[in-house]
């Protein structure tokens, strides 16, 4: 895996939360999208090489408003960067790590993404991500 590509939120609210990360990282939002797939706003900040990915649901009964229902807001997931999404998904499952989504989806700022199930990797969501081009 290259590198962290980014770190997921969940927040309750991006108009709230989007000015509290920018005044804590220095930086502003430079995106904000919708992802269908997921039923999901995103904001997204540069922080050096990484990112961070803040998630409000769109849905009161989706995996983020059900994870913040449970959790509180906080830490999400962490997402790890690779060149060859397929090739990466064989390497894991070969490993016996179990995913939640084994096919690729389309995720948010242009990847395709995977995640892991945390029961096979101490309780850690893990997303894998691969750059692609913009949707149409
Ligand atoms: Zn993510």
């Amino acid at each position: 895996m290259n590198k962290i590509e980014h770190i997921g939120v969940a927040v309750r609210s991006l108009s709230l939360s989007i000015p509290l990360f920018e005044k804590l990282l220095g930086t502003p939002c430079y995106k904000t999208e919708f992802v269908l797939s997921e039923k999901v706003n995103t904001a997204f900040f540069k922080t050096g090489e990484s990112k961070i990915e803040l998630l409000e649901s769109m849905e009161p009964d989706g995996v983020i408003s059900n994870f913040v229902e449970k959790n509180g807001e906080g830490m999400h997931h962490i997402a790890f960067e690779v060149d060859d999404l397929q090739a990466e998904i064989e390497r894991l499952k070969a490993e016996g790590f179990k995913f939640i989504n084994e096919e690729p989806k389309r995720g948010a700022d242009n990847k395709m993404v995977c995640f892991l199930h945390p029961k096979t990797t101490n309780g850690m969501l893990v997303e894998i991500c691969q750059q692609v081009l913009p949707a149409q």
